[in-house]
């Protein structure tokens, strides 16, 4: 699924996907999409289903895995506290530039709806900025899990791989070696099930077509153009303006160094699978240690994942605003705060962003809802060249991250010039 040089086109998921897709919108609009929708339907459900259920171990075993992959000692909790600084910084701006091109786009608007009898949802939202912060402390970890409270899962996850990072070695790597074997299998198991992308894509392309015609495609074309505005923003400015301001390097000599990892992060669609490439060229290119390399960026592959972020945001609004839902000032810091959560537990392969999209919309009370599950179905259909957009942002913001810990390390060198 990932990217093979030679493989026929026909072999990759992104053009599986794409023919299915264009296969259920013919079917769907045929006079036949009716038969089709109520026979075959039902298989767009239960990729939905498998995808939800591998949210909960995937986003345990991701966190646990990234944050804990710090390592332990005191310069290590030093480097940590700062990388940290910069990973919530950026993945919250990008997340909040999401919400800016949300509010300026307005993608959902208008969207139409397959059952035209269904009630607009009301959102669950928390009254306050206090309540949101109470709602995230779970007060029984396993109950958390079972009922699929992701933030709650999340908050618990975080908190306890800083704690794994603070035992002993010799405790420390039993825990963290057999955490990143259960990541490993999460991964193996989630890239499983993405490669069925195109069955669930065909059933839900068919639905949905079937339901509403091809107005959908108005609004998703939309819902592209808000997303590629932001990434493009926190790509072309913001992190630019972080590299200048924190590190004091010049972002043009930056973006050049880290020519070849963004090439390889946008054919592959996943931070994990660049991660050797992103490593090898901070270090030789970028100039960054391999104290602060080896540090940051295996982290920031899982960890920090600003395009993925700003995506988390538009996209779960896009829904809400879809299905007519009203969107108030709560509900929008609830969504920038779990868009952030939700950034954190990605893992880092392909599509893996629209899989834990899934724990905004239950955040915000819209996470069982049958049309929102066909709005997502859509949202895959395309998601492959966003997804390519937003993995080389990721990437970005990592190296980004090690430039800057490196230098707020003292480190001199850091792009002091172009290295080819
Ligand atoms: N594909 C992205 C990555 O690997 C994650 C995502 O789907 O947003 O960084």
């Amino acid at each position: 699924m990932e990217y093979t040089p030679g493989q026929d086109w026909y072999k990759r998921l992104h053009w599986q996907v794409f023919v299915a897709m264009v296969v259920g919108v013919l079917i769907g609009y045929s006079p036949a999409g009716g038969f089709f929708a109520d026979n075959f339907g039902w298989l767009g459900t239960l990729f939905m289903r498998l995808l939800k259920m591998i949210i909960v171990p995937l986003v345990i075993t991701s966190i646990i895995a990234g944050v804990a992959s710090a390592g332990g000692g005191r310069v290590v909790g030093r480097m940590f506290g700062k990388t940290l600084t910069y990973y919530m910084v950026s993945s919250f701006l990008a997340a909040l530039t999401g919400l800016i091109l949300f509010n300026l786009f307005s993608p959902g608007r208008g969207y139409p709806i397959t059952d035209t009898g269904t009630e607009p949802p009301d959102l669950a939202v928390p009254d306050s900025f206090k309540d949101l912060l109470l709602d995230i402390v779970p007060t029984n970890f396993l109950g958390s899990a079972t009922a699929g409270d992701m933030l709650g899962i999340i908050f618990f996850c975080i908190v306890f791989g800083v704690a794994v990072t603070t035992l002993p070695e010799g405790t420390r790597t039993k825990v963290t070696g057999l955490v990143d074997a259960l990541f490993r299998a999460m991964m193996a198991l989630t890239r499983g099930i993405i490669k069925l992308l195109p069955i669930g894509v065909f059933a839900l392309m068919v639905t949905l077509v079937s339901g509403t015609g091809l107005k959908a495609f108005g609004n998703l074309a939309q819902y592209a153009a808000a997303l590629g505005t932001g990434l493009g923003i926190h790509f072309f400015i913001t992190l630019p303006l972080l590299l200048y301001f924190w590190a004091r390097v010049s972002p043009w000599k930056h973006a050049m160094n880290m020519r070849e990892p963004l090439l390889v992060a946008f054919s592959t669609s996943s931070s994990a699978a660049t991660l050797p490439v992103t490593l090898t060229t901070v270090r030789k290119k970028v100039g960054v240690s391999d104290r602060v390399s080896s540090f940051t960026l295996p982290m920031g592959a899982t960890v920090n994942m600003d395009g993925t972020a700003v995506m988390e945001c538009v996209g779960a609004l896009f829904i809400a605003q879809a299905l007519g839902a009203d969107i108030g000032f709560m509900t929008q810091v609830v969504v920038v705060f779990t868009a952030l959560l939700a950034s954190i537990g990605a893992a880092a392969v392909p599509s893996a962003g629209l899989v834990v999209i899934f724990i905004i919309l239950g955040a915000i009370g819209i996470g069982d809802n049958p049309e929102a599950m066909l709005i997502v179905g859509a949202m895959l259909s395309i998601d492959r060249p966003l997804d390519m957009a937003r993995t080389a942002v990721n990437v970005y913001s990592d190296s980004c991250a090690a430039a800057v810990v490196g230098r707020w390390e003292g480190e001199e060198g850091i792009d002091a010039e172009i290295r080819t």
